[in-house]
């Protein structure tokens, strides 16, 4: 073997890993949305699970409190475990209210592109930090969905359920507007709705779309006799 031939493996061979590594991952993620249980439930009972990623959000999560309290509705929160120390009241005034607090990791990244270390550090550090506030965490939901089979096994171990989701309406897309989201919610909804959506990160104040969506459509759920359930209820 010549030197240019050696130097293209060494450089080669990592990358080729690295791929096939990203790969698993992917194969993984499309199982687990597959076999998703939500998918399968019975849509006629006319339940909504409400929840919400990406919190908690200084701005936007107290106004979304404040209409959940208004309608007496309780949710599940999917919450990025490093917001927390920055919002210590407002997971007390959620915990206090009666909603459901849950795990959507500790920054919001990606577990295809972690090695088992960093998805290991990921759960044991959040988990830490929920733990401080007087809060045990037994749901979870990988950001964008996507998770590796380590991912999954530490969940077993830590006795984590995931909880995907079974209606999405794109609500961070910057460009989104309260009557396409409203849109939305109207033509996919179904009995045992677990609908997910977003309470932070979205761009151009979509966080504050979503909550002017459930203003309107709440009311009208409620009319139509829908019962809000959180997602322990699921288990
Ligand atoms: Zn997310």
């Amino acid at each position: 073997m010549n030197m240019k031939m050696l130097y293209k493996l060494i450089i080669l061979i990592p990358i080729f890993t690295y791929m096939s590594y990203f790969f698993i991952g992917v194969i993984t993620t499309y199982i687990l949305r597959l076999k998703n249980p939500l998918k399968k439930m019975d849509f006629s009972e006319q339940k909504i699970y409400l929840t919400f990623d990406d919190g908690v959000d200084s701005a936007y999560t107290p106004e979304l409190l404040k209409l959940l309290k208004k309608h007496n509705i309780k949710a599940s929160f999917f919450i990025v475990a490093s917001s927390v120390k920055k919002n210590k009241e407002l997971i007390q005034i959620m915990k206090n209210e009666g909603h459901i607090i849950c795990l959507h990791s500790l920054k919001h990244h990606n577990q295809i592109l972690q090695f088992p270390q960093q998805i290991k550090n990921d759960f044991e550090e959040s988990i830490k930090i929920f733990n401080e506030q007087g809060i045990d965490i037994s749901y979870y939901r990988p950001p964008w969905g996507h998770a590796r089979l380590y991912g999954m096994y530490l969940c077993k171990k830590l006795k984590l359920n995931i909880v995907l989701w079974n209606i999405i309406i794109q609500d961070w897309e910057k460009d989104t507007t309260k009557e396409i989201l409203c849109n939305k919610l109207k033509t996919k909804i179904h009995g045992n709705a677990v609908i997910c959506l977003h309470d932070g990160r979205g761009k151009n104040n979509a966080p504050l779309k979503t909550i002017k969506t459930l203003e309107t459509m709440i009311p009208q759920w409620q009319k139509e006799g829908y019962m809000f359930e959180t997602v322990d209820k699921l288990f």
